[in-house]
């Protein structure tokens, strides 16, 4: 197949598995094909679900990509123009680049995370992905250290074309977008697993707690699990799964009961809280990033057996995610995102309330 037609093939599946929320979430993930040199990668900010509409992958030089990976220089700054705008190669150019094979699928796959952040989760997989070339890459960031990793951990086994990135996500890799997609739905057939029933919330409960502050009740029913599951509901409130979690949603989650009085339950200030077999109360009407990040959250834990051990990220991983970068890459989804779906994005008052980094 010759190089502009795998490009159409790419951007024909990256609009495919954008569309599916339980592979990607908002934008999220991220895909590229290496060819004649040029390493088309997604943009940062971009939606893998939007590739079919606007365009999505940038080239940058695949040669030079790695030179800088090499001298330690991230290359996810590497801008080109587009439709008379830059934009710049995504968070995980260094990955995709590191990686020997030419079609790279990166995504946020909720069956794979549910795995990906349990202590036994290598042991559980090797069952499930028994005679997949596959490998397991504790946590790192995303960026040089994960490029890094990785590809070394290709390098002590060049067959390897899955990879499950702890507390984080999946990554699969083929010779052509069929054989990477083909793969790709291999390891999802393989670690499906069904989430526990969806609770009904107690809308009575949370309606009358949101009447006395700013608080909303979001109007679907499966996100209310989060707090309405107890097994969900105690993993959340552990900690930090995973890098969107921190950074679309906040580091730290309350939980209040349905009898907790207004004045603890405070002024809407906080993006969501958790009220107690019982559902969840969002702090503003959510943009499209937080509503999809919090949908795969939920997806997430539901996911996840009550006995699992849940390894959660460090304190000090969840302050290196809060950095300036990230600020910058999260208003970069946002502003992607508001534009394309049904909920607006915060409004600036808002906006300032959300606490990040605290
Ligand atoms: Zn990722």
């Amino acid at each position: 197949m010759n190089a502009a037609t795998e490009l159409d093939s790419l951007v024909d599946l990256s609009a495919r598995i954008g569309a599916e929320p339980l592979l990607v979430q908002a934008g999220t993930g991220n895909t590229s094909l290496k060819s004649d040199g040029v390493l088309w990668i997604k943009a940062s900010g971009k939606w893998l679900a939007h590739a079919a509409s606007e365009e999505i992958l940038i080239p940058v030089n695949l040669g030079e990509t790695l030179r800088r990976v090499h001298c330690d220089a991230d290359p996810a700054g590497q801008t080109a123009m587009i439709g008379g705008r830059a934009l710049a190669a995504s968070v995980e150019t260094a990955m995709h680049a590191v990686l020997p094979h030419r079609v790279v699928l990166h995504v946020h796959s909720v069956n794979t995370i549910a795995f990906a952040v349990r202590v036994d989760g290598p042991d559980c997989l090797k069952d499930r992905l028994e005679g997949l070339p596959w490998q397991w890459i504790p946590y790192t960031p995303s960026g040089l250290p994960l490029a890094h990793l990785i590809e070394a951990a290709v390098a002590r086994n060049p067959e390897t074309a899955v990879l499950v990135l702890a507390n984080h996500g999946l990554v699969v890799c083929g010779d052509s977008c069929a054989e990477a997609e083909a793969l790709l739905r291999e390891v999802e057939r393989r670690v499906a697993v069904a989430p526990r029933p969806f609770l009904e919330p107690a809308w009575d409960a949370l309606h009358h707690m949101a009447a006395y502050g700013k608080w909303r009740v979001p109007t679907a029913a499966s996100l209310h699990s989060i707090g309405a599951d107890p097994v969900s509901r105690r993993i959340v409130a552990g900690g930090v799964l995973y890098p969107c979690q921190a950074i679309f949603l906040a580091p730290k989650v309350r939980v209040h009961s349905t009898t907790t009085p207004d004045s603890e339950l405070g002024g809407a200030d906080a993006p969501y809280v958790l009220i107690k077999d019982a559902g969840i109360l969002l702090g503003h009407k959510p943009n499209p990033t937080e509503l999809a990040t919090l949908n795969g959250l939920v997806q997430v834990l539901q996911r996840i057996p009550a006995g699992a051990t849940v390894h959660y990220l460090s304190e000090g991983d969840v302050r290196d995610l809060l950095c300036a970068d990230v600020y910058h890459y999260r208003e970069l989804v946002e502003d992607n995102g508001a534009g394309h779906m049904a909920f607006p994005s915060r409004s600036m008052p808002d906006s300032a309330n959300m606490p990040m980094g605290s």
